[in-house]
This record gives C-alpha cells, sequence and structure tokens, in this order.
C-alpha cells in the first residue's frame, strides 16, 4: 500500500514510512492511493468479535508489509490494554433509534486514546526496529496533548513536545500535560490560540533544516494512522446495530476533521453510512463552508467545547483532495488561497461533499440545554462537545439508526457541565488525585525561531 499527498508534489510513502513523517513536503497530507474495500459478508463477520480483533480486519490492508500478524496484533494488543471498558467503545441508547458510542475510556478520558495509544505503540515498534530517536512535536486544543503525553512518556527513541494555547484549555486538561513526571515530556504554553499554536507547527514542518535536524515527526490528526485507528469504531458499532445489512447514519462533534474523515473511510472501505454529520459549535466554519460553498476564515471565538475550537481544520483538505477527483494542484491552489483567508469550494466538488455530508451547528444556549435535557430524559451524562453532537443530531433522526459519538467524558470538563445541569462529573477514582500534582510547563512566546531554538536545547540536554 502506497501513500500520496493531497498537494501531489511528495514522494510516495509506505505505510510506515507516512506515519513516521505525518505532514508531506509539499505541505500536504498523506492518504492511501486507493482505499482497500471489505465485503458484506468480512463486515458480518465482525459481529462477535473482540475491538481488538476488529481493529486488525479493518486496518490489515492499509498496513501493508510493515508488520507481519503477529506484531500488528501485539501492537493493537498493547494499545487498548489501558482501556477501562472491556468492550472500549460501548453503545448506549439515548432514545428510540439514538445512539451514543462512548469512546472516552482511554487513559486520558477522550476518543483521541484510540488513536494515540495506537500510534504510540506503532512509533515505538518501529524505532526500535529502525535504531532511531525522533522528536514528536504536537499542536492540541487540549485532548491531543494529552493523549499524546499519555502514549509517549517514558519511551526512550522519543521527546515530545506539545504546544498548547495558554489560558484555552480546561484544568483537567492541563493538568493532564503538565503533570507527568517523564523527562521526555515537554508540555509548552504558547501566547496565542489553537490555530497559532497549528499554525507554528506546521512552519516547523516547512523549516526542513530544523525539521531533519531535529529528526521531527507529526502525531496531530493529520497523521494518517490516526485517521485509520478511529475507522474501527465506525465499524464496530454500525455492526453490533445491524450492519451491514441495515445501514447507520453518524453525527461526529467536528473540529479538525480527523475523527469524521475516518468515517467517509468506514463508508469507502464499504460499510453502509447513510448520512455523516458534522457537528460544529459557534466556531462553524465548516457548517458555513457547507452551506455556503465558501471556506472563511473568522477568528475563534472560545466556548465550552474548547477541542472544537477552531477554524482551519486541517483533515478537511483529504476530503478536498477527493472531492476535486484527487486533483493534487488544485489543492494546493486552494491552499494557497486560504493563506489569504478564504478560498471557495468549486460546483462540483460542493456536490461531492454534500452527497457523503451533512452538517449543523450548536450554539453555546443550545449545548448547555442538551446537557440538562438529556441528564433528565435518559440520565446520560454528556461532555460539552458530546452534547454538540447531540443537539445537532436530532435534526437528523428518522428511521436510520443514528450514533452520536461522545468525544469526552464528562468529568474533563467539569465546570461547563455543573453550570450546564446543576452536578459536578467526578473524575474516575484512577484519576482523582491528579489536580493536587505539581505542575511542569514552560511558557513560550509565538515565535518561530524562539520555539526551534527551545526544542533544540532540551533535546541537547538529554
Ligand atoms: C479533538 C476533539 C474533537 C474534534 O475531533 P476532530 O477529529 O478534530 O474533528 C471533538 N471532541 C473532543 C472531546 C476532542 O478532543
Amino acid at each position: 500500500m502506497k501513500y500520496i499527498s493531497t498537494r501531489g508534489n511528495a514522494p510516495e510513502l509506505s505505510f510506515e514510512e507516512a506515519m513516521l513523517t505525518g505532514l508531506a513536503r509539499d505541505g500536504g497530507l498523506y492518504v492511501p492511493e486507493s482505499i482497500p474495500t471489505l465485503s458484506a459478508d468480512d463486515i458480518a463477520g465482525l459481529a462477535g468479535k473482540s475491538y481488538e480483533e476488529a481493529a486488525f480486519v479493518v486496518m490489515r490492508p492499509f498496513v501493508g508489509d510493515a508488520f507481519t500478524d503477529e506484531e500488528f496484533k501485539g501492537i493493537i494488543a498493547r494499545a487498548y490494554a489501558n482501556f477501562r471498558h472491556d468492550a472500549r467503545a460501548p453503545l448506549v441508547q439515548l432514545a428510540p433509534n439514538h445512539y451514543l458510542l462512548e469512546l472516552f475510556h482511554g487513559p486520558t478520558l477522550a476518543f483521541k486514546d484510540f488513536a494515540m495509544q495506537l500510534i504510540g505503540q506503532l512509533f515505538q515498534f518501529s524505532l526500535a526496529r529502525r535504531n532511531e530517536r525522533v522528536t514528536i512535536v504536537g499542536a492540541t486544543s487540549g485532548d491531543t496533548g494529552s493523549a499524546a503525553i499519555e502514549a509517549f512518556r517514558g519511551l526512550s527513541n522519543v521527546d515530545v513536545f506539545i504546544l498548547f494555547p495558554d489560558g484555552r484549555v480546561s484544568d483537567i486538561q492541563r493538568k493532564q500535560m503538565t503533570t507527568p513526571e517523564d523527562a521526555n515530556v515537554h508540555a509548552l504554553a504558547l501566547d496565542g490560540d489553537f490555530d497559532d499554536c497549528q499554525a507554528k507547527l506546521k512552519d516547523m514542518f516547512n523549516d526542513f533544516e530544523f525539521r531533519d535536524g531535529v529528526k521531527l515527526a507529526g502525531v496531530n490528526s493529520i497523521n494518517w494512522a490516526r485517521v485509520l485507528a478511529q475507522v474501527v469504531y465506525y465499524l464496530t458499532s454500525a455492526v453490533s446495530l445491524g450492519a451491514p445489512h441495515r445501514k447507520v447514519s453518524f453525527t461526529v462533534p467536528t473540529g479538525n476533521f480527523g475523527d469524521i474523515f475516518a468515517g467517509y473511510i468506514a463508508k469507502k472501505m464499504g460499510l453502509p453510512i447513510e448520512r455523516l454529520v458534522i457537528a460544529t459549535n459557534q466556531n462553524d466554519i465548516l457548517h458555513r463552508t457547507m452551506e455556503s460553498g465558501a471556506y472563511t476564515k473568522e477568528g475563534v471565538t472560545p466556548s465550552i467545547s474548547p477541542s472544537m475550537d477552531i477554524q482551519v481544520s486541517s483533515n478537511f483538505e483529504r476530503a478536498l483532495f477527493d472531492a476535486y477527483g484527487r486533483d493534487g494542484n488544485a489543492v494546493a491552489q486552494l491552499m494557497e488561497e486560504l493563506n489569504e483567508g478564504a478560498f471557495a469550494v468549486s460546483q462540483g466538488a460542493m456536490e461531492t461533499l454534500r452527497e457523503h455530508f451533512d452538517s449543523g451547528r450548536a450554539s453555546e444556549d443550545e449545548t448547555n440545554a442538551t446537557i440538562a435535557n438529556e441528564f433528565t430524559a435518559c440520565g446520560e451524562v454528556l461532555c460539552p462537545h458530546s452534547a454538540v453532537g447531540v443537539k445537532v443530531a436530532d435534526a437528523y433522526l428518522g428511521e436510520v439508526p443514528m450514533v452520536t459519538l461522545a468525544t469526552a467524558h464528562p468529568a474533563k470538563f467539569p465546570d461547563a457541565v455543573e453550570a450546564a445541569m446543576g452536578a459536578r462529573p467526578a473524575l474516575p477514582p484512577h484519576m482523582a488525585d491528579m489536580m493536587d500534582k505539581d505542575e511542569r510547563v514552560t511558557r513560550v512566546p509565538n515565535d518561530l525561531g524562539a520555539l526551534e531554538a527551545l526544542i533544540k536545547e532540551r533535546i541537547a540536554q538529554r
């Protein structure tokens, strides 16, 4: 299996190379040259399998000959061993034909653990075999950073630097990033918002001298291996609701478009998905784009669902690549225009996007009301991100079962949940002491040179 860049101007790579690289050298994102398919029988055969067994069947065709079957099974087993729920991704029912896929039973209580725990094990295996070291730099709006730190802490061939927007993540998200004591973990609080963090990360990748000098590797949701890990739970949940004999729809609380893009891949693999609904908070660039065809940056307004506070949605580029008939030059042109603040999606590409995706937006008031209402209606406590999903899904309920993805545990956002429903969700017992632990964090300016110097200095000290 070969991987190609969405901007058509970078070397083709194997799965392992694409995973270790992250962003392509032409600024694009890696995607498989073609999407392997599962037959209806293959999909039906997932019924009754454990999450790990299903993960092996779904991901195996994408990794090519990077690992033997036994090696890959071992990697998957280690990745999900730290989850606190034996089903890994359990489904609960909210209402007639509306289900919630709980993706928050991993070590940092957000769905990012599904991808990050796997990528940690994949990196460890590959780097040990190649006898190499890498520097991982990630940008986070809150959950990616803690998930990355939890996945890579203590690994001898990796340093992990996480950039987060100073003052714009929840206390628990910050504590999860700043309390690990491992020497290879570096939490950096950047003076700016999440888009600034993400822009600095891109700049580092485009500075080839720095990139090669520190052996930079990316684990943001642009990393193909992360998208791949997320494909699995679309299949397992759909199969438990009767797929492939019955269609299923999904609503996905969306920021960087990684999670919902994984749903699109599941559909391309052959899973009969009726609708894929993009749910945004008040930072609704994707919803506006789906409505108008114009992708226009407007700046971020902080919300109670901070992991979706985003204006440049990186993985959307992968959907655009397909919508433009896999024309890398056309995508490169759009991204060029985006540097000036906006681009217009062609009519043909919009039609393709609308074939696959619907969209909706939830305001802050609607999100709060949804948290309160669901608790009253069925006792389920939603985090604000999941509540955005449930609210948007409401407009799409019908005969086809709807699965809304619950992307974080409510206890990760206790202030917002308490304000909405009057009771404070408790952290799971194994994390209860986290708020009392000492923090280790470095404040950094929104400046590329200063950041690169700091990273080089830290690595030299190790
Ligand atoms: C990251 C995140 C999202 C958004 O996921 P994307 O893949 O970036 O679209 C939604 N909810 C939570 C809790 C998250 O951590």
